[in-house]
């Protein structure tokens, strides 16, 4: 028994060993990654949906889905010639624990504003791009300044820019946060509510809040077809939405009985794999290219 206890004890410290070791070799890495140009940003396209009824040649009355596409979402991509491909998942917390992430972001903010200048240059009908923002970014007292500058540096009007921010760091410090998107919105960006429903913010909070949207989190809409409690909780962010007059949008829409249900109740914003993975600046461009032809 003594052994045992001994092996398990081992196995547990290689085990966070292990897990410390490679939360330092990505904490190194990523010191170099922008210097290095590593990172690279993807674009997953989100659409709106128009439901209309339509009589087919048997009498029969059909709902037809078409989709426009109103914009998108900024994704960041790694890259490193040791660890290949490392998920945001995985060293996003990273750089917000060491505070690297401030440069990132504004690297990430930097590129989006330089990648929608050309699509515009390019002549491509204008479309809002969405960024992800942490905390430390949105609370450093230089943030919006910097976010004007690069604005007016890729004269870009400040419409085509939406920021995503989590309910979480919304509760962090309400008042700054409010302060900091208010700040934000004067400018004319967007503000959207990213994960909507997995965090803590309650309705009186939300109702003074500067924001324009909701975003239903992935794991509600993943669960409409298996979950009752999914479903009242997404039709309940939707009539709240509406209520607030804020628009809604759902992500991860995977099936088209997702796409349907959520159409069907007044959700018509969504973006997910069942429409498009993220795509790489080149392939987004040639889409962008390819449906402006028809
Ligand atoms: P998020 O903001 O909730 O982004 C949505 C995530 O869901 C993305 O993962 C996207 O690729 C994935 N996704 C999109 N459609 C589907 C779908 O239909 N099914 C499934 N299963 N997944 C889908 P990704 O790109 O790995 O990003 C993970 C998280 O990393 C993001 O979650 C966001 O919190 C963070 N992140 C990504 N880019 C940035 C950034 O530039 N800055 C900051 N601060 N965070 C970022
Ligand atoms: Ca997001
Ligand atoms: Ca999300
Ligand atoms: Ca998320």
């Amino acid at each position: 028994a003594k052994e045992a206890g001994r092996n398990t004890s081992r196995f547990f410290c290689d085990a966070l060993h292990a897990k410390a070791s490679r939360q330092l070799q990505l904490e190194n890495l990523l010191r170099k990654a922008l210097e290095k140009n590593e990172f690279s940003l993807h674009y997953q396209p989100q659409y709106r949906m128009s439901c209309r009824n339509d009589v087919d040649r048997s009498g029969l009355m059909h709902e037809c889905i078409s989709n426009q596409m109103i914009g998108c979402e900024a994704l960041l991509r790694w890259n490193n010639a040791e660890l290949g491909n490392v998920s945001p998942a995985e060293f996003i917390p990273i750089a917000e624990a060491t505070g690297m992430i401030e440069s990132i972001g504004e690297w990430v903010i930097r590129e989006v504003c330089t990648q929608v200048r050309q699509w515009q240059d390019a002549g491509v009908e204008p479309f809002r791009v969405a960024i992800n923002l942490s905390p430390r970014q949105l609370f450093n007292p230089n943030f919006e300044v910097m976010v004007y500058r690069m604005l007016r540096e890729s004269k870009l009007d400040p419409c085509w820019l939406e920021m995503e921010v989590t309910e979480n760091i919304l509760m962090l410090d309400i008042r700054e946060a409010t302060e900091k998107l208010n700040q934000l919105r004067n400018m004319g960006v967007k503000i959207s509510v990213d994960d909507f429903g997995t965090g803590y913010s309650s309705l009186s909070y939300l109702k003074k809040l500067p924001i324009d949207s909701l975003k239903i989190d992935r794991s509600f809409v993943q669960d409409l077809e298996r979950c009752p409690d999914s479903t009242a909780i997404v039709q309940a962010i939707i009539s709240m939405a509406k209520q607030l007059k804020l628009s809604v949008i759902a992500e991860g829409v995977e099936t088209e009985e997702q796409a349907t249900f959520l159409a069907g109740n007044g959700c018509t914003d969504l973006q997910g794999y069942f429409f498009n993975r993220p795509l790489s600046a080149k392939a987004f461009t040639a889409y962008l290219m390819s449906s402006a032809e028809h």
